[in-house]
Parts: C-alpha cells; sequence; structure tokens
C-alpha cells in the first residue's frame, strides 16, 4: 500500500496537546487506504466528541469504528458516536455484549481484511482484537489494551506482515515482549512505560490525546 497512514490519537490517559481533555481510556482516529477509522472510544462519548472537534474531525467523516474489546473504556463513547453518525461500519469482538445500532455490525471471530491492507487479528484469546494497518515498513499495530500476550498479538499480527509498529495500550506486557518493534508508542493503561522508553528510546514514542503518528 503506497498511501501515507495517519494515526491520531483522540482518547487516552494523558493529553500531548494544551487544550485537549485526557481521561482514561483510548480512542484513536485512523487515515489508511482512503479509509477513515475510529479505533476504539474512550469512556466518556462527550470527552471523545470535544477531542475529535478540537482536532478538526467529523464524526460524519468516519466510516468504519473497530472495538477491540468490550471494557467500559474502549467501548463508552460508543453510543454517543453512532448518534452522530450511525451509517458506518462497526467491527466488534465476537463476545461484544448486546448489539449496537450501526447500519452494519460484524462480529469478528478469526482473523480478516477489513479494507484493502488493514485487517483484524481476530479475537484473540477469546479476549481481545487487535487492528493491523499495511504501511510500507511493515504492519503497524493498533492495539486497545494488549490484555492477550504480546507474543500473541505479534504472532497473529505477522500473518499479514513483517510486525513494523505498535500503538495503544500494552497493559503488563515487560518490555522484553516488544524487541521485533521499530516503533512503540507505548500509552493508555501500558504499566512499564518508563522501563519500555529506557530499553527502547529510538523506538519509543510518547503518546497522548493529541499525537498524530505519520507512517
Ligand atoms: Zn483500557
Ligand atoms: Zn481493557
Amino acid at each position: 500500500m503506497g498511501d501515507v497512514t495517519r494515526v491520531t490519537i483522540v482518547y487516552d490517559n494523558s493529553a500531548f496537546k494544551t487544550g485537549l481533555r485526557a481521561d482514561w481510556g483510548f480512542s484513536a482516529f485512523i487515515e489508511a487506504g482512503g479509509h477513515r477509522m475510529l479505533f476504539d472510544t474512550g469512556r466518556s462519548g462527550s470527552i471523545l466528541l470535544s477531542n475529535m472537534e478540537k482536532l478538526g474531525i467529523e464524526a460524519r467523516d468516519i466510516d468504519g469504528v473497530f472495538i477491540s474489546h468490550p471494557d467500559f473504556d474502549h467501548i463508552g463513547g460508543l453510543p454517543d458516536l453512532l448518534n452522530e453518525n450511525d451509517g458506518v461500519t462497526l467491527w466488534v469482538p465476537r463476545s461484544f455484549p448486546g448489539c449496537p445500532a450501526a447500519r452494519e455490525v460484524v462480529r469478528i471471530e478469526g482473523p480478516r481484511e477489513l479494507y484493502k491492507g488493514i485487517h483484524s487479528t481476530g479475537e484473540i484469546d477469546g479476549i481481545e482484537q487487535s487492528l493491523c494497518i499495511e504501511t510500507q515498513r511493515g504492519i503497524v499495530i493498533i492495539a486497545g489494551c494488549s490484555h492477550p500476550r504480546m507474543a500473541h498479538i505479534i504472532r497473529e499480527a505477522s500473518r499479514f506482515g513483517r510486525p513494523y509498529g505498535i500503538v495503544g495500550g500494552l497493559h503488563g506486557n515487560r518490555p522484553e515482549s516488544l524487541k521485533v518493534f521499530d516503533l512503540i508508542c507505548a500509552t493508555h493503561c501500558t504499566l512499564y512505560k518508563n522501563e519500555i522508553a529506557s530499553l527502547y528510546p529510538e523506538q519509543y514514542c510518547e503518546g497522548g490525546v493529541g499525537k498524530v503518528i505519520v507512517l
């Protein structure tokens, strides 16, 4: 895929830029392959929509919403987002409870392509799915909390190409488990942020609301 991929963090435990609201949770706006997707939705719809507005992101322009796992800090903003735009395709993991009011709801169990060059790992260990984007440098993984073992996430992502980077919450995964990556944006619930930053000074990049990663 020759196009530039852009990931903008719109919901995170910390803010990268002033004027944006930090809150426990995660969401990222992704522009890739001519598509505009939202990955997770944070905890609060009003914070999500307010951060998106300040970053110039229109809910109406989004064509797909991807939910990594049904924790409150990843799905809390979903009803308000769908209230603004219910014409999206919504990909949820198989274990997602209830039936959200989107135009098209796709329950994901195994790995699958969502758009050309954009894939889901499938629900790993029955817990969580990650988004895998093909870029010129390799596969970039967008992760919600990384509740499954990092080795399993990397194994599943590897079916789409060479893992290049990871962006998102890495929870309690040990820093050593990240050595395959050239880019590590460890944010949200990541427990070992400082250790990761000192072990991988070249690869580490700070997350936070308003952070834009161009790939
Ligand atoms: Zn989380
Ligand atoms: Zn979680």
